[in-house]
């Protein structure tokens, strides 16, 4: 399965980076719609375009009003419309999206999608895709998802906007991931904070990862403030868990 990183931090882009946007061309799912989702025409090859929310923060919604553009180019490149736009996410969160991103003075034109409320469906199926989520701690809540490609033999858990899951039910869900993807906002020093705002710090990261034991881990949601290389002392992650450790960064593409 190939994954496309198109927005990789928290909050709001930097130089370097947008925010939080992951694509899985082959199964046609993109991982929330935050600024990096103005780079999605040229990688869409399905007729249907599934959208996951974790929840509704600006970071994960705000290129859902990019979509008029990114459908419209796409549709140029196949020659042929994308046939059906579903937006997944908790009832809450895409009547927030709904009635607030679009509502007419925000912007002013409609966006033709099917907007799926997930509350009444532990596990549903996108394209073949298994999804099942779970609830996270994080400031009105969000969710993780974990997808299953049977066929393949492929698990994938995204798990962003979250203080950790360190408990035994997380793990167990977790387990035989190929890829977690999970969120690092913060460095152990920052750790307070983190759990004030509902975020993960470098160590937490670590701990979450020793338990679910993937064999790929991709350290996603930065914070846009960290510029340097190595925003999140990535050297102490990769020294506790038994995992390949790799930074997210805008345009990687990674196959797991
Ligand atoms: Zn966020
Ligand atoms: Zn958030």
């Amino acid at each position: 399965m190939r994954l496309h990183c198109l927005g990789t931090v928290g909050y709001h882009p930097n130089d370097d980076r947008h925010t939080s946007c992951y694509f899985l061309p082959e199964s046609g799912i993109l991982l929330d719609a935050g600024t990096g989702a103005f780079r999605l025409s040229p990688l869409i090859q399905t007729d249907t375009l599934n959208i996951l929310l974790s929840h509704a923060h600006l970071d994960h919604t705000f290129g859902l009003t990019f979509l008029l553009d990114v459908l419209f180019e796409a549709q140029k490149r196949r020659g042929k419309p994308i046939e059906k736009l579903r937006i997944f996410g908790e009832q809450e969160k895409i009547s927030a999206v709904e009635t607030h991103l679009f509502h007419d003075l925000i912007f002013p034109a409609k966006l033709d999608a099917e907007w799926i409320a997930i509350d009444d469906q532990p596990e549903f199926t996108v394209e073949g895709v298994q999804v099942s989520w779970r609830p996270q701690d994080h400031p009105g809540g969000s969710v993780a998802y974990r997808m299953d490609w049977p066929d393949q033999r492929k698990r994938l858990v995204y798990a962003t906007d979250t203080t950790g899951d360190t408990s035994e039910e997380h793990a167990r869900w977790c387990e035989g991931a190929d890829l977690l993807m999970h969120e690092c906002y913060f460095r152990d020093d920052a750790s307070e904070w983190a759990l004030k705002t509902g975020h993960s710090w470098t160590s937490r990261v670590a701990e979450v990862t020793s338990l679910s034991k993937p064999k790929r881990l991709l350290l996603t949601h930065i914070n846009p403030i960290e510029e340097s290389d190595d925003p999140i002392d990535i050297e102490a992650i990769r020294r506790s868990v038994d995992a390949e450790v790799t930074l997210a960064t805008d345009g990687l593409t990674l196959e797991f």
